[in-house]
């Protein structure tokens, strides 16, 4: 069985986003970012709460009604109530899913099943409010509250994908430090590769994550990994602002005060300027600051996951 540990990310995603014709009318929502780049650094998990709970393709037209914290699941035309049958299938899928470890799910947009946020619940009326989640979406996130998850819609805003990759390969370096070494110099090792990231997400955060994990040795294990996990993922929701970049970008070049010349130290600031004002992409300091840790050996950057959080070829750093 395929798991986060292994070489390829396992994400779960809504079937019908990778072509699967599972859609109600027999169609699908193929999402080309997904099928055509994503895929080449992750293992899709597909779902699709609708066909596998068994309503056929085609069928029915189905939308949430009633109540927005818990609606009901009913045909458009026939108004058949499917919520008990949807709701048996997700207690049953749910349990399958933890198994399968995870890193991420990406839910089709708007859909009564598969929607995370926003999604038409209408009242007696027939008038509809976006107010609701899709029944398994809505489980899903429920039973696994700190998983990265993202709708593909979410995903075209690229500081909102940026922050979802990061996230998703965050989880995964994470859960294979579990599985590799849970001491606490192994933990400590994680923080501290991870401080600018965090960082650059959270300056709070990170400096709550630097107190706990100074309490390491005083805590017992499970409590401190469980709290390490919920500061480490809620921290890196938190979006890398341009303004947050620069103060990490400006945090590093001090590790090279003593050793660039004049001329290089004005560079370098003038860069971490243009980024600033929004001139140039976060890739060119960042490459710039990457040439001189391998230039002067500085080991503590070169560890530093801020320098490369997620595949260069994603291109999540080029945009100005
Ligand atoms: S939105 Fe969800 S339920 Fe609908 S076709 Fe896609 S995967 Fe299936």
């Amino acid at each position: 069985m395929l798991s986060c540990m292994e070489k390829k990310i396992l994400i779960g995603i809504s079937s019908c986003l990778l072509g699967e014709p599972v859609r109600y009318d027999g169609g699908h929502k193929l999402d080309h970012f997904l099928t055509d780049t994503l895929s080449g650094f992750v293992e899709y998990v597909p779902v699709c709460p609708e066909f596998e709970a068994g309503f056929g393709v085609p069928r029915e037209a189905m939308r949430l009604v009633d109540d927005p914290e818990s609606p009901r699941l009913m045909t458009i035309k026939s108004g058949v109530d499917l919520t008990g049958r949807m709701n048996m299938w997700i207690r049953k899928k749910l349990p399958e899913l933890e198994k399968r470890d995870l890193c991420g799910f990406v839910f089709k947009s708007g859909s009564p099943s598969s929607g995370m946020e926003r999604v038409k619940v209408y009242d007696a009326k027939g008038a509809a409010r976006k107010t609701g989640a899709g029944l398994f979406a809505k489980a899903f996130m429920e039973r696994f509250p700190l998983l990265p998850v993202e709708d593909e819609g979410r995903l075209h805003d690229i500081g909102i994908r940026e922050n979802f990759i990061a996230r998703v390969f965050a989880f995964h370096r994470w859960k294979q430090q579990l599985a590799a070494d849970r001491s606490p110099a192994a933990v400590i090792e994680f923080y501290a590769r991870h401080k600018y990231l965090l960082m650059a997400h959270s300056p709070a955060m990170q400096k709550d994550m630097g107190k706990l994990v100074a309490r390491v040795k005083t805590m017992e294990r499970g409590s401190f990994l469980g709290e390490f996990e919920r500061l480490f993922m809620t921290a890196l929701k938190y979006h890398a602002t341009v303004k947050k970049n620069a103060n990490v970008l400006m945090h590093m070049s001090g590790y090279f005060r003593k050793r660039l010349s004049a001329d290089e130290k004005q560079e370098l600031a003038d860069m971490i300027e243009r980024y600033r004002q929004e001139l140039i992409p976060l890739v060119v300091p960042v490459t710039m600051i990457r040439h001189y840790v391998r230039k002067y050996g500085e080991e503590y950057l070169a560890e530093q996951y801020y320098l490369d959080p997620h595949p260069a070829e994603l291109k999540l750093r080029n945009h100005a």
